[in-house]
């Protein structure tokens, strides 16, 4: 696949500078911060939940048919398509943004204004992301930039949480354009100097551990499994950590239990690990595994004869792949170049996002931050400012061109 790249019709961020139409896109960014504004606050206020994003789909299909894109439709998986072509198919550059947001059905997806900034939950993460795709194919088409290959503009859904990279996954291996995406570009959250290139891989678990139960003095001794599950999460907690690469791991949610004189039938936790390195996730995973598998022994081992045994079961809710796409290598160059041709020092940077499925097939794919600043993100209170936007879209636009090529007939 960067066998594709390295043919396309790159071209440099400079010469992108003095073409008219790029001027001209590039006013447009600016002349219609409010406009791009207003649109990323009719798209947030939509809901999006996990397995959740059809009507964010069905707005933004409506938007890409509005532009004039081709192609226009949401996948069998939720994903929102729409081509803009250039004189050829080929190379074919993914641009991307996610739907969904980490907030359950119930949430309220009011955007409210308060001085400069927007609050709504996913306002930045990734509703900056959408309205980044809706203001650049906007400026394409308006400004009727001919390029030589073809931007296929995609609104993923199951980005989030649980969600594993369902969109991107089907999008890449089973959808209609799977074998003939070149690079992909996604555009999640705000900012305008990272260029995530590393993708941070990570393996999520569910633990359940059930057993016969029983009365807590009448029945003491039967093997206990909220006391298995407390032994695996303190031989986790244990983990001798390397100092590099960053290595983490978190048991976020855990249940069971009945009643304080009751020996719990059952007990579950969720488990996050994620590591800069592949081998070194392998390590704590095999570690993490080897350790659930001790506690629930031991916890059995103590047991009195005769007795049943806890049963456990594991099962792996996430994972998502590491890997990078070379700092050396086109399409991370590109972006380099077309930060600092707007005066600002690019960042590259380590992230679990779309692209890390892209790059687990051998497709070069880069994440960038879409303008403007943000904070709380995940959170209710989750903030975003446009201030400055416009540099944000113009890099992205640049960096878009200079790999798909301009064509001047
Ligand atoms: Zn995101």
């Amino acid at each position: 696949m960067s066998s594709a790249l390295k043919t396309s019709p790159s071209v440099t961020a400079q010469s992108l500078l003095s073409s008219r139409e790029v001027t001209r896109a590039f006013s447009f960014f600016e002349t219609n911060a409010n406009a791009i504004t207003d649109e990323q606050i009719l798209i947030c206020s939509i809901p999006a939940s996990p397995f959740g994003e059809r009507q964010r789909a069905e707005y933004l299909s409506e938007k890409f048919s509005e532009l004039g894109l081709t192609e226009v439709e949401i996948d069998e998986e939720g994903n929102c398509l729409g081509l803009r072509k250039g004189t050829s198919l080929s190379p074919l550059l993914v641009v991307s943004a996610h739907l969904d947001t980490v907030f359950g059905p119930e949430t309220d997806f009011t955007v409210v204004r308060a001085g400069k900034r927007l609050l709504a939950p996913g306002i930045a993460d990734d509703g900056c992301g959408l309205v980044a795709l809706i203001a650049l194919a906007q400026a394409i088409q308006n400004q009727k930039i001919q390029t030589e290959g073809s931007i296929l503009f995609v609104g993923t859904v199951g980005e989030e949480g649980e969600g594993n990279l369902r969109g991107v996954r089907h999008l890449l291996t089973r959808g209609r354009w799977a074998s003939k995406v070149d690079a992909f570009l996604s555009f999640d959250g705000p900012g305008v100097d990272r260029i995530t290139n590393r993708a941070l891989g990570s393996r999520r678990y569910r633990v359940e551990i059930t057993g016969p139960g029983g009365h807590s003095w009448g029945d003491f001794g039967l093997p206990n499994p909220v006391h298995a599950l407390g032994r695996a999460v303190a031989k986790l907690a244990g983990y001798p950590l390397p100092r590099e690469p960053r290595t983490t791991f978190n048991v976020g949610h855990i249940e069971g239990g009945a009643s304080v004189n009751a020996i719990p039938e059952k007990a579950a936790m969720d488990v996050d690990l994620r590591s800069g390195a592949d081998a070194e996730l392998q390590r704590l995973d095999s570690f993490f595994r080897r350790a659930v598998r001790q506690a629930c022994d031991e916890e059995n081992a103590s047991r009195r004869p005769g007795d049943p045994l806890l049963e456990l079961k594991l099962e792996l809710i996430g994972e998502r792949p590491s890997g990078e796409t070379p700092a050396d290598s086109q399409f991370v160059e590109l972006a380099v170049e077309a930060t600092k041709i707007l005066g600002i020092e690019p960042r590259l940077d380590q992230s679990s996002t779309d692209s890390n499925l892209p790059i687990s097939l051998g497709i070069p794919a880069i994440t960038l931050g879409a303008g403007g600043t943000s904070g709380s993100s995940h959170t209710l209170a989750e903030w975003y400012d446009p201030t400055n936007r416009e540099v944000g879209l113009k890099r992205g636009l640049l960096v878009i061109l200079s790999l798909v090529g301009l064509d001047h007939k």
